[in-house]
């Protein structure tokens, strides 16, 4: 409720209270005089009466309890009740009660005013209703009791009339102001409406920029995606370009491949086979990365026949999804569902395979150029490091035979010796010599010699390869074996199995039969020869030891230092 509202008006009303008051005690004193006969009783209590409201009313102005609307209603309802009063127990006919009515009238309508109604039909009713019956009272008190006294009836006339102006005139004031009370209402409602069609507005164009701002973000994460895995991939050819330059170990060289693509794509596998004799390599070599420790094996025990059926089959490079388990049934169990093997290598220069496996589906079908660059790579690498390794090659072995040539085993020897002596181990040596093989080539030809001289060198080199060792060629047709951590007592077996090895050969040349014997000196570290230096000199000492005495014999050294 606005109480600004109602205390305004009440005080306004304040002004014509007190006019009517005035008037009344007027008229009431005027009519006391004139008409002597009439009770001055009656004429004290309205005087009181008068006086009473108006003072009241003057304390609710000084107290500001107009802006009280409990007190307010109070008072206007007291004031009422004394209009009551006065009219119940003094004489309504003695000149003054059409007054009494017109000022229960102003209360009444006053007391309606405290209560502030919102609603406009509904304050109209109540006050008509009101007015209209203390009017229509007022009328019959006229009428029917017939005060035709013109002097007190022209006070009462002036009283009803000040009342009934006052009261429309506030009235009217009061419904104006609610007027615009309801239109600034309606006005803020429209407002508000307006400033919700702006917000909505608002928020629609903001929805708007939100969905762009999302848009250029999904756009910009996957861009950020894209160049991520670029530069990574750009890191990997690095690292491997950098092997290229910096290693000539294939075995590495492959294993920073596998590495390398494992860590950027996160593949279920990634093997590399390279076959054997690609770098002088003896045996076949693989790299075998996989997210499940019992498939590398699988692979390992698979990936060579995978090799030799697709250079069978002329295929060089494939992606299987469809049919992984039919090609290959090793893989079953493991869900891959898509595989991509690439033979290694161009021409009649293959040298091994590359493959890769994930459980996404069709992840091989396009966009290869990650694995094509890396192949790509790993080839130059590869290639290099072959060239590296028959340099390598060249420099250590012999021409002849292709067994290692005095330089490098003198390198070997070396090598050997320091370690068995740091781990106090034993080794033995053993030098051979072919026995006449001047006659040999006096015989059979230079020729026929050198195919002898190649036939025991390659005899001699996988038998002693067999025993862990490794042989060269020491001069023109001597050779010699060494057998690292083998005492003279297990040595003697291994070299008399390779004397008569070697002796029982026949080689053939241009239809002829050449026989083959030799003559050998062995001897050990650290029994009987307990210097390292000393063991070729040792061994010599027994072969030629051996010479002396008939050749085609194993000497062993008895560690007595005349061998002359
Ligand atoms: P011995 O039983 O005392 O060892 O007699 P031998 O004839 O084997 O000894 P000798 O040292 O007199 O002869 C070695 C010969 O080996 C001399 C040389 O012509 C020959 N020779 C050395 N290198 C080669 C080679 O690379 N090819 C051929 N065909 N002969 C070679
Ligand atoms: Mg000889
Ligand atoms: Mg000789």
């Amino acid at each position: 409720m606005n109480i600004d509202v109602v205390s305004k008006f009440q005080k306004r009303i304040q002004m014509i209270h007190h006019y009517v008051f005035l008037l009344f005690i007027i008229q009431r004193v005027s009519v006391q005089l004139i008409h002597m006969n009439l009770s001055w009783t009656n004429t004290i209590i309205m005087i009181v009466f008068s006086l009473l409201c108006s003072m009241i009313e003057r304390f609710l102005a000084v107290h500001n309890s107009f802006d009280n609307l409990y007190i307010l209603r109070a008072i206007r309802l007291i004031q009422c009740i004394f209009c009551c009063i006065m009219i119940i127990f003094t004489n309504v006919t003695d000149y003054s009660g059409t007054s009494i009515y017109a000022m229960l009238m102003m209360f009444s309508f006053d007391l309606i005013l405290a209560f502030d109604f919102n609603d406009r039909a509904s304050i109209l009713l109540r006050v008509g209703v009101l007015e209209g019956l203390a009017f229509i009272m007022i009328f019959i008190k006229m009428v029917a009791f017939n005060d035709n006294d013109w002097f007190p009836m022209l006070f009462s006339a002036v009283i009803i009339g000040l009342v009934l102006v006052g009261n429309a005139f506030i009235f009217y004031e009061y419904i104006e102001l609610k007027d615009k009370e309801l239109f600034k209402e309606q006005r803020k409602v429209e407002n508000i409406v307006e400033k919700n069609e702006n917000i909505l507005n608002m928020q629609k164009r903001l929805q708007n920029t939100n969905d762009q701002l999302n848009y250029q973000k999904n756009e910009l994460k996957r861009a950020n995606k894209v160049i991520k895995e670029a530069n990574e991939e750009m890191k990997v050819q690095e690292e491997i370009l950098m092997h290229i330059a910096s290693s000539f170990d294939v075995p590495d060289i492959s294993e920073r491949i596998v590495d390398s693509v494992m860590n950027v794509r996160n593949h279920v596998f990634c093997a590399v086979y390279i076959r054997r004799n690609v770098y002088h390599n003896k045996h076949r070599h693989y790299v075998v990365k996989s997210k499940k420790g019992d498939m590398d094996n699988t692979i390992k025990d698979n990936i060579e026949d995978i090799y030799n059926s697709m250079i069978s089959a002329k295929c060089y490079e494939k992606s299987i999804n469809d049919n992984i388990n039919i090609e290959m049934p090793f893989l079953s169990g493991f869900f891959i569902n898509s595989v991509y093997v690439k033979v290694l290598g161009v021409n009649d220069d293959i040298y091994g395979l590359f493959m890769i496996g994930d459980n996404r589906v069709g992840l091989f079908n396009d966009n290869m150029s990650f694995y094509n660059s890396v192949i790509a790579q790993s080839d130059i690498a590869i290639r290099n490091a072959k060239m590296y390794n028959d340099m390598k090659h060249m420099a250590r072995t012999d021409g002849l035979t292709g067994i290692n040539n005095r330089i490098y085993f003198n390198q070997l020897f070396k090598e050997t010796a320091s370690k068995i002596v740091d781990n106090n181990g034993c080794m033995s040596v053993a030098l051979f010599d072919i026995d006449k093989f001047k006659n040999v080539n006096d015989t059979y030809g230079h020729l026929a010699g050198d195919e002898v001289i190649k036939r025991v060198a390659s005899v001699t080199d996988d038998y002693i390869d067999e025993h862990e060792g490794f042989i060269c060629r020491y001069g023109g047709e001597e050779f010699v074996a060494v057998l690292p951590d083998r005492d003279i007592k297990a040595a003697e077996p291994i070299i008399r199995g390779l004397f008569e090895k070697l002796c029982e050969q026949i080689i053939t040349y241009n239809d002829k039969d050449i026989p083959l014997s030799v003559s050998v000196g062995l001897t050990s570290y650290p029994n009987p020869c307990d210097d390292t230096e000393q063991l070729l000199k040792r061994a010599d000492w027994c072969m030629y030891y051996a010479k002396e005495h008939g050749r085609h014999q194993v000497r062993l050294d008895d560690g007595s230092d005349n061998k002359e």
